[in-house]
């Protein structure tokens, strides 16, 4: 997700939150989720039996533009807040918040304005752990320590210290938050896809790496050196190896599912995921990065596919594309709630854009949507009108 690139957008502050902001704004706000209530109890006290006719010819409540039920935003809202909106005055009912950045003020605040949190949680992510804990550092089919991918450096998936450390970050933070689900980010093997030239290194040949897929298959690699047995893995055994990877990676997102179902068993189990399709960057997605949609459609209860066009350089239409077509290839149990570019990187996302990946994000049999990030659309006047057009409808 590259949070740390994104300036201003980490914490909610104190002074972005007004008190006496909010209640004036309600008093402002024709978006009432309790408005339908209202409306039926009106009905019944003037007309009795006739409720029913009576409510039929009350204009009925404008839907969204978007047909879809979770109308989310990515990224702390504070920026969205300093405009002087409120969540519901924008149709906005769910708000994905980088883990860290969640705190008490913006669950209360969020929750006031009608809008549940979801925390991103970045999962397989090895900055800030690997530097300190070298046994944890991706390593390459030539037995060296992976280097970055541009800004990304992933993780050992297999390492039990890891393991453990980001487990227990994930059960603190549902002991923390009423959280209403968390997304795995950095869901993946040591690689680079949110590029337009995606760089995809062989990892991991560690000694944990190498036990565990000796373990579950009953292959000893040949060799003594860490290169001839990841020589050894690829010339013979590719695609034992490229299942194994896979599997490792679902186990992930079992044991997350695990922590959820003691700590907080209501909340859905999300995963922001690599947008290729099967055939793509010659299978990559699952070649590379072990992400094997059958074996994960199981355990995850939505896929947010990470549709950043300009990121990655793409023509807007193929958000359209991508979403239709991962809506075809996932089992109908799955849910799909696109994650569409906003934020202006690496150049200019017009307001007209924004509307266009919107829209696709939202085609198919997506049922929810999210922008990288809020941020982008609270200082652009032209897309926070677009935002509450499209989640409003009026
Ligand atoms: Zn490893």
């Amino acid at each position: 997700m590259n949070q740390p690139k994104l300036a201003g957008v980490s914490t909610v502050t104190a002074t972005t939150i007004m008190p006496g902001e909010s209640s004036n704004l309600a008093r402002r706000s024709q978006y009432n989720p309790g408005q339908d209530l209202t409306r039926r109890e009106l009905g019944s006290f003037i007309a009795g039996a006739a409720s029913t006719v009576f409510l039929m010819d009350l204009p009925a409540q404008t839907p969204p533009s978007l047909s879809i039920q979770v109308r989310g935003t990515y990224s702390s809202p504070a920026p969205f807040w300093r405009t002087g909106s409120r969540l519901d005055l924008h149709g906005v009912n769910a708000v994905f918040v980088h883990g860290g950045s969640i705190n008490a003020e913006l669950v209360e605040r969020a929750s006031s304005e009608g809008a549940k949190v979801y925390a991103e949680f970045a999962t397989l992510n090895g900055k800030g752990y690997v530097e300190t804990h070298p046994e944890a550092w991706p390593i390459n089919e030539r037995g060296e320590q992976a280097p970055a991918a541009t800004w990304f450096l992933g993780a050992c998936p297999t390492e039990p210290g890891f393991r453990a450390y980001r487990l227990q970050q994930l059960g603190d933070l549902l002991d923390k938050f009423a959280l209403a689900g968390v997304w795995m980010d950095y869901f993946h093997w040591h690689a680079q896809f949110e590029e337009p030239e995606p760089i995809l290194p062989e990892t991991c040949f560690c000694p944990s790496c190498l036990g565990a897929f000796e373990r579950a298959t009953g292959l000893r690699p040949g060799g003594a050196s860490t290169a001839e047995k990841a020589s050894w893995i690829l010339g013979r055994h590719d695609s034992t190896w490229r299942d194994w990877r896979a599997e490792v990676l679902v186990e992930w997102a079992r044991l997350c599912r695990g922590v959820l179902r003691r700590k907080r068993p209501e909340a859905l189990l999300g995963v922001y995921h690599c947008p290729w399709t099967d055939a793509e960057f010659n299978g990559a997605r699952r070649r590379t990065l072990g992400l094997d949609f059958d074996l994960l459609s199981p355990e995850v209860d939505v896929f947010s596919p990470m549709v950043y066009h300009k990121r990655m350089g793409r023509d807007p239409h193929w958000v359209r594309d991508y979403v239709e077509w991962i809506s075809q290839r996932l089992p109908a149990s799955v849910r799909i709630w696109p994650i569409v570019q906003a934020h202006g990187s690496p150049s200019a996302v017009s307001a007209a854009e924004f509307e266009q990946v919107m829209r696709g994000g939202a085609s198919g049999r997506a049922s929810g949507l999210q922008m990288f990030t809020i941020g982008a659309v609270a200082e652009d006047p032209e897309k926070m009108e677009v935002l509450r057009r499209l989640y409003r409808g009026d």
